[in-house]
């Protein structure tokens, strides 16, 4: 690996962002009824740069209560060209000080700011695209044959109020990705940030009221589980959708039951990544190490398991180990960084614990394996991007999505012993076949039990293309038609014509 860091952006938060901060509630900073914090903490220096108000079931009654309103009042009045204004301007304001968003995720949860300053392409991009779909709402008259004269008109309604529960590996794209079309849609939100990645999404309930949104159409409740549990099975909230942790998306979903809410579901994932023989390595070497170091590996469509077939299998590592050591890891504000640290240090401990589980499995270490400590890296929470080979499908480190810079390499004989094995997963959220054989890609892709598959590449997503898991990865898409459909209901109506 490339040497650590030194040329560094000062880690001082922007004008706009506050050391202590509250709930955004109605148009406006609202204190939490708990009257406690909590730090946010810098993972890359385990320094606490800002407090973040812990909220509390109280705290969510009252942001519902100005979602509640805001839906039945001022918001249902906006025609979806006003809608898809409103949306414009917040893009542009995005837009505009993306910078400073950009350095505030980085501080908070760790991602390299070169990477976070490329995000804000698609965010922008995402919320124009969900702006023009506003405009393209629309229901139908279907032809039926009732016994008595009678027209049929099916109609479309916003769903209602939308409990938005995120993830700390993208806060300020996050927002924007879940909440875009919801408010496309007609629906308010109450978005409860990670605990790792607060502040932005704050800002962003700012910016919605800078852009024209009417006061209680979007608001923040801060906090830890206990927040995102209260939503789950608040009686006035209509529809959940999370992004996280299949174990907590599958108490979300208990937790809504009673109340039968809609929920879309975006959780997490063991991706195979399969590299046949005929592949074009110098491609498929660096997007397989990206696919999997990128982010610390704290993506959910990770490429995690990487099987190759026998033929170039020892090529294959060389190759990547080649590449993986000259990626630089170091301080998330360093723009040469690659890969940053971990997000917190409970998620450093984790990741650390398959590093000491790989070896007693019988993996092999062809690079990395440990946590980083020297210097500056002993506050923070760094680990080396690590190659583990001789994996079995059975070993844990094959089949738990560690949620860090993980590769599990694993060789293959056949076409159809692969896809067994890739499909041999409680997961199904994405995967990648490399090969320049157009068949076998397409004979992969119709096999290959996910979401996503990408052919001859990794990790492209687009707000028009959906995404979303199979099997224990999750409930609906997000991306598509899909995803502002997610957000709407369906109403029919009968209107008798004789009389
Ligand atoms: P997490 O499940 O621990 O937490 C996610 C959110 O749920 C947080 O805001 C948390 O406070 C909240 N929460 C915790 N307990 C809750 C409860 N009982 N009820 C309601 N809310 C609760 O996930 P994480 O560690 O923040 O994120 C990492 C996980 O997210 C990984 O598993 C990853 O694969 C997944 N992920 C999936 C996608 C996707 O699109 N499929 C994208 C990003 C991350």
């Amino acid at each position: 690996m490339n040497a650590p860091a030194t040329n560094l952006v000062p880690a001082v938060l922007p004008a706009q962002y506050r050391q202590r901060n509250v709930h955004f509630i109605n148009g406006q900073a609202a204190e939490p009824a708990s009257g406690e914090w909590f730090d946010a903490i810098n993972p890359s220096t385990g320094q606490a740069f800002a407090q973040i108000a812990e909220g509390s079931a109280a705290d969510v009654d009252r942001a519902v209560a100005a979602a509640r309103a805001a839906f039945e009042g001022p918001w249902s009045k906006f025609t979806p060209a006003q809608r898809q204004r409103v949306l414009l301007k917040l893009a542009d304001l995005l837009e505009a000080e993306f910078a400073d968003i950009a350095l505030v995720d980085t501080m908070e949860m760790g991602r390299p700011i070169t990477p976070s300053r490329m995000v804000g392409d698609i965010i922008v991009r995402a919320l124009r695209h969900h702006a023009g779909l506003a405009t393209t709402i629309h229901g139908y008259t279907p032809g039926n044959s009732a016994p008595v004269d009678l027209t049929a008109l099916v109609m479309r309604e916003p769903v209602g109020v939308v409990g938005v529960i995120m993830p700390w590996n993208g806060p300020i794209f996050c927002a924007a990705w879940k909440c875009g079309p919801a408010l496309a849609a007609g629906c308010t939100v109450v978005i409860k940030p990670s605990e790792h990645g607060s502040l932005t999404p704050l800002r962003f309930a700012e910016l919605c009221m800078e852009a024209g949104f009417p006061a209680g159409v979007v608001n923040v409740v801060t906090g830890h589980g206990e927040v995102g549990a209260a939503i789950s099975a608040h009686p006035d909230i209509d529809k959940i959708t999370f992004t996280g942790s299949s174990a907590t998306g599958q108490k979300i979903i208990a937790a809504a039951a009673p109340t039968v809410k809609k929920v879309t579901m975006e959780l997490g994932g063991k991706s195979p990544n399969i590299i046949f023989a005929d592949a074009n390595l110098d491609v498929a070497v660096p997007m397989a190490a990206s696919a999997i170091f990128n982010n610390s590996g704290q993506v959910c469509s990770a490429g995690s398991r990487i099987y190759v077939e026998r033929s170039i299998h020892d090529e294959f590592i060389a190759r990547m180990r080649e590449f993986a050591q000259g990626m630089v890891v170091g301080h998330s504000l360093d723009p040469a960084t690659q890969i940053g640290p971990i997000v917190s240090a409970r998620q450093f401990e984790r990741v650390c614990s398959y590093l000491d589980l790989g070896p007693q499995e019988g993996a092999s270490v062809h690079l990395g394996g440990a946590p980083l400590t020297e210097g500056y890296m002993a506050d923070g929470y760094y680990v080396a991007p690590t190659i583990f080979g001789q994996v079995q499908d059975a070993m844990r480190i094959a089949k738990e999505e560690i949620f860090g810079p993980v590769a599990c390499v694993m060789p293959f004989d056949s076409f159809d012993e692969v896809i067994a094995r890739a499909n041999a997963t409680r997961f199904g959220l994405a995967g990648a076949v490399w090969t320049r054989d157009i068949g076998k890609a397409m004979r992969a892709v119709k096999a290959i039990k996910a979401g996503t598959v990408w052919v001859n590449h990794y990790h492209t997503m687009d707000p028009a293309v959906p995404f979303g898991g199979y099997k224990l990865s999750g409930v609906g898409r997000e991306g598509g038609f899909e995803h502002i459909e997610s957000y709407l209901q369906t109403k029919s109506v009968w209107i008798r014509n004789d009389i």
